[in-house]
């Protein structure tokens, strides 16, 4: 990988013709991809008739050659390398990382290495020039056609795709009747707004980004702009990997592709962008959500992907344990009251909210939601789509639902004052609210409550729970190891000694996790039920701490200790523990001041 790294830095490959070095067979009728290639395209074209190749082709398929005359023949006019075996160690890893086996097997081409550092591209029939303009500004390699007999490629490609052919024939099988690729699987469901024919090589492109992007289950798109280049990433499970760099040359063109499909203004480059549409991406209807924003190096996009035909959840999906889902789904069978729950951006707060909305969906009530966005559509539910441009916040938003007799209502989230009291408020008489919050923990929710000025007798009298969350990466059940836990990691969890090291998994990375060792999420949670007890601290304008200690005693359990209750099952990996209860175990720290200061000690 590093030394093919290092070779798609080539930036001005020699020009072949005038290179002395390469060896005569290697002189390329077609070479794309950099500019010093671009001269030679002109210089090789102009000596070589199209037509005489068009004729021999026809020819070819006519049945009037075999394949071996014809290729000599190619040869001979235009000056074609011959490759008569492709060995696996020459197939360009790079190629076979980044290029879908559909696309490969459409146009019937193999990435092989060349010594002149451009990619060769094993062909029996010489393809059009697009896809290897398309190959080339992927692989950021000049692309140079070899001849090679088609039973060799197809070898060749069989065995080089060998590892990754079963996840992507998995996404294939989605797919209805018909050959998939990336050209036609990403439709716009209104029609493509631009020629894409003069720009078909990257339409292909950000065809092919968005393909990948579905098939690795990411939720968002980057596309970074750096001095030089244009890194693009993936964030799958959460985290963001890279997945392909760009010349920077293309950021242009790629840019103002995305805004077409998110029907922005091309023209603007100096103020930042908002733009949605849908597209279609083999069956599933997918929601895009495009944001553009000039930075020192050009804009910087962010393609957030709703899968609309994705299935919700059901409550006992959501990885509850069995104690706080009882306790969950009793609570939310109130008919009045709030539930909040809370967690930063990304902790699935939506997902157990709608869960939620779901489980209380039937026709005897009256479910009203106010959001900002409509992430899925929910049956039998109203939502209204909450706008601060044109006026319809929260607070408006809410007035307006109140007067349609709702039963349950649904606030997407509580930022000011003024929605946090009149969330209560309808709570008090006779609805049940759900909202949400950003807080680290359950006990910071309420303490946050206090803070908005809302007054204590209120968050005491209406708030009937709080359920913090995260959302922590199931390691891959295809490829992960178990291990025994280090003696210090067990001390680092709390862990008694003498019950003897637990083993756990260990993330490994295979091609059904696309390596990265995780495949799907679940939620670890803390769900604070508001007693007699919490609320007279609440009364009282108690500390989170105190809250949260009072809750403990009651039989909370924490979102560090429910996330260590997952690595027990083996469902999840000691990092993915540390990384996602990490506030949670400072709040330990700070909840007991004096023990905090002489265990950090201790630390140094
Ligand atoms: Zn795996």
């Amino acid at each position: 990988m590093d030394a093919l790294a290092a070779q798609t830095r080539v930036e001005r490959p020699p020009a072949p013709r005038q290179d002395p070095a390469a060896p005569p067979s290697a002189t390329p009728e077609t070479v794309v991809g950099a500019e010093a290639a671009a001269r030679t395209r002109g210089a090789g074209r102009a000596t070589v008739s199209p037509t005489a190749v068009a004729a021999l082709t026809d020819a070819f398929h006519q049945g009037r050659h075999t394949e071996a005359a014809y290729h000599a023949l190619l040869a001979e006019c235009a000056g074609f390398p011959l490759r008569a075996t492709i060995r696996q160690e020459e197939v360009n890893a790079e190629f076979v990382e980044n290029i879908p086996i559909a696309y490969v097997r459409r146009h019937g081409l193999l990435g092989v290495n060349r010594q002149d550092g451009c990619l060769g591209v094993a062909m029996a029939v010489p393809a059009a020039d697009g896809v290897l303009d398309h190959l080339a500004a992927v692989l950021r390699l000049p692309a140079v056609v070899e001849l090679a007999p088609a039973a060799v490629i197809q070898q060749a490609t069989d065995h080089a795709y060998a590892g990754r052919v079963s996840d992507f024939t998995a996404v294939l099988d989605t797919l209805p009747g018909g050959e998939a690729s990336p050209d036609s699987v990403v439709t716009l469901e209104d029609g493509d707004l631009l020629d894409t024919a003069s720009r078909a090589p990257v339409v292909k492109l950000v065809n092919m980004i968005l393909f990948e992007a579905a098939k690795r289950r990411a939720s968002d798109v980057h596309l970074q702009p750096y001095s030089d280049h244009v890194q693009v990433r993936y964030r799958i499970d959460g985290l963001l990997y890279d997945y392909l760099e760009l010349p920077g040359h293309l950021l242009d063109e790629v840019v103002s592709r995305v805004k077409v499909i998110g029907r922005m203004d091309i023209a603007e480059k100096r103020l930042a962008q908002d733009g949605r549409t849908t597209v279609t991406i083999g069956r599933k209807s997918i929601d895009l959500r495009i944001s553009v924003i000039p930075t020192s190096y050009g804009e910087r996009v962010v393609l957030r992907l709703l899968d609309k035909s994705a299935r919700l959840y059901e409550l006992s999906e959501l990885g509850m344990g069995a104690v706080d889902r009882a306790r969950f789904t009793a609570v939310i069978q109130k008919t009045h009251g709030i539930v909040l729950v809370s967690g930063p951006t990304g902790s699935g707060k939506s997902t157990t909210l709608y869960a939620a909305l779901q489980h209380l969906n039937y026709k005897e009530k009256n479910i009203l939601t106010l959001e900002d966005p409509i992430e899925y559509q929910l049956p039998g539910i109203s939502q209204t789509q909450v706008s601060q441009k044109k006026g319809m916040t929260f607070a408006t938003g809410l007035r307006a639902v109140l007067r349609q007799d709702p039963d349950v209502i649904m606030v997407g989230e509580i930022r000011d004052e003024e929605t946090a009291r009149m969330a209560m408020q309808s709570s008090l008489t006779g609805h049940l609210v759900f909202s949400t919050l950003h807080t680290n923990d359950a006990a910071g929710a309420v303490t946050r409550l206090l803070d908005l000025e809302i007054e204590p007798y209120l968050v005491a009298s209406s708030l009937l729970a709080v359920l913090a969350q995260r959302l922590v990466r199931n390691v891959c059940p295809d490829c992960h190891t178990v291990e025994p836990l280090a003696k210090e990691d067990c001390g680092l969890l709390g862990l008694a000694a003498h019950a003897g090291a637990p083993s756990v998994p260990r993330a490994v990375g295979c091609p059904n996790c696309g390596t990265t060792g995780y495949f799907g999420r679940q939620g670890i949670f803390e769900l604070l039920i508001v007693d007699e007890a919490v609320r007279e601290l609440v009364v009282g304008r108690a500390k989170a701490s105190a809250m949260k200690r009072k809750a403990v005693e009651a039989g909370m359990t924490t979102l560090r200790q429910d996330a260590i209750r997952k690595l027990l099952d083996r469902r999840t990996t000691l990092e993915e523990v540390l990384r996602t209860s990490l506030e949670d175990s400072m709040m330990d720290l700070e909840s007991d001041g004096a023990e905090c200061g002489t265990r950090r000690a201790e630390a140094s």
